[in-house]
């Protein structure tokens, strides 16, 4: 954690992140967005995964 002038900030260690997306996944404010792999890109694959399954 750091302090901000904005308040207590979450400061993520690059070197330790294993990259699972578990904090953007239950950031409720939806603050984190993962490298390579955002919401939007998600719903990409999974429509494409499951487009002729429906
Ligand atoms: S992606 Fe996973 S390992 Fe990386 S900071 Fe978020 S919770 Fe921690």
């Amino acid at each position: 954690m750091v302090d901000t002038d904005a308040g207590v900030k979450a400061k993520m260690i690059e070197v330790a992140c294993k990259g699972c997306g578990t904090c953007a996944a239950t950031c409720y404010k939806r603050a984190i967005t993962m490298i390579h792999y955002t919401d939007e890109q998600i719903g990409a694959q999974l429509r494409v995964a499951f487009r002729d399954k429906a």
